[in-house]
């Protein structure tokens, strides 16, 4: 059987698989995998370890651990040991059981953030605000594709049909890789993660998902592990998921991908929160320029090549808002300005933005500063 790759073996691996996971739990053991994100800002890592004593309530059960920063883009060789903090707690969806998945903060040797790490000081702007009871709710866009780089359902040579028909679209020659969006759908809900929905996109082989609503730093912890589950869902598959906001192939006439983020307060969500609303754009206005810079991993520069003012956005250098407005900074939904209160739209965030920066800088925007 040597002549067998490995792609024509997981057949057969795959009953293997299922056969080994499908072992009784083990009566006092449990398999933490700790995710963390890496020095990119963008990408994750995770690694994981038995824990004694059956599942964790908390992760004050959880020990401290270490990892290798130098081959993470996070330290010096020299110097290499970090530090991973548990600080959310989730059902492992692939291992099932009462095996953990536990997001981390990635810490120096003073148990310091490391400078990817902006959880910490999202954690002490959302205590800040925690009485105003700030909800979000993020769109996720992202693009399916092959290993190499290729998105799902395009042709290798030359263009799919133009866009328009695949948004919410339905059938095997406008939807590409549905298989992936419904795992990644049912493993969010049982590992206990806030999905809100799931939609086929306007670029083929894009989709969304949604998570929310979360109160305050819930919001980056359920997003970010709902990504690693999503990169973890398209291995088993053997695609790629890409959140850059603007793939090179899709450099043509096609939607760019955007990590759309919803926002209330308790005020705003009550009778005539419209006009707390419209405040807000206020100081959303005022830092405008400073969001730009932290809404996608690389100080404004990816989501340059999106925002163009086409393509449903925006154009970057200029802050704008309206009601039910696809081509604005902040939109108002149609239906919340008919109510008189509700939840406004930050339609800036890259798809490939850090939920912890976004969130604090809203709150600070529209609440602090
Ligand atoms: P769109 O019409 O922009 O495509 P979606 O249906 O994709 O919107 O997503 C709506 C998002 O708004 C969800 O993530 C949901 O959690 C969020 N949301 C709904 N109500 C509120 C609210 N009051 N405050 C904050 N976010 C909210
Ligand atoms: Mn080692
Ligand atoms: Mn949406
Ligand atoms: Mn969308
Ligand atoms: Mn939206």
């Amino acid at each position: 059987m040597s002549h067998l790759n490995y792609e024509t073996r997981l057949p057969l691996g795959q009953a293997t698989i299922d056969h080994f996971l499908g072992l009784p739990a083990h009566p006092t053991k449990c398999q933490a995998t700790y995710v963390w994100i890496d020095g990119t800002g963008e990408q994750l890592r995770s690694k994981t370890r038995t824990i004694d004593g059956g599942a964790p309530k908390s992760v004050d059960d959880l020990p401290i651990w270490n990892y290798d920063g130098s081959s993470t883009g996070q330290a010096d060789g020299i110097d290499s040991d970090l530090y991973l903090r548990p600080v959310a707690i989730f059902r492992d969806p692939f291992l099932g059981g009462h095996n953990i998945l536990v997001m981390c903060d990635a810490c120096n040797h003073e148990m310091k953030p490391t400078a990817t790490n902006h959880r910490a000081r999202c954690l002490e702007i959302m205590n800040e605000v925690g009485h105003t009871h700030p909800w979000f709710g993020m769109e996720q866009e992202y693009l399916i594709v092959d290993r190499d780089e290729h998105p799902l359902g395009w042709p290798k040579h030359g263009y799919p049909a133009p866009q328009g028909k695949y948004y919410c679209g339905v059938g095997a020659d406008r939807a590409f890789g549905r298989e992936v969006v419904e795992t990644h759908y049912r493993a969010c809900l049982h590992a206990g993660i806030t999905i809100f929905g799931a939609n086929a996109e306007v670029t083929p082989g894009q989709w969304e998902f949604q998570i929310g609503t979360c109160e305050g730093i819930q919001m980056g912890d359920h997003l970010w592990m709902a990504r690693y589950i999503l990169h973890r869902v398209a291995e088993q598959f053997g695609v790629c998921i890409s959140l850059d906001p603007k793939p090179k192939v899709t450099m043509g006439d096609w939607n760019g991908a955007g990590c759309h983020t919803n926002f209330s307060t308790e005020e705003m969500r009550a009778p005539g929160g419209l006009d707390a609303i419209k405040q807000a754009m206020t100081g959303l206005e005022r830092t405008h320029s400073e969001a730009m810079k932290k809404y996608d991993p690389n100080g404004g520069m990816d989501n340059l090549r999106r925002l163009t003012g086409r393509h449903e956005t925006s154009s970057a250098d200029k802050f704008s808002w309206g009601v039910a407005n696809r081509a604005c900074s902040i939109r108002i939904p149609r239906q919340v300005a008919e109510e008189g209160c509700g939840y406004l739209e930050d339609r800036r965030p890259s798809s490939n933005c850090d939920p912890y920066l976004v969130t604090a800088m809203i709150a600070q925007s529209v609440l602090l500063l």
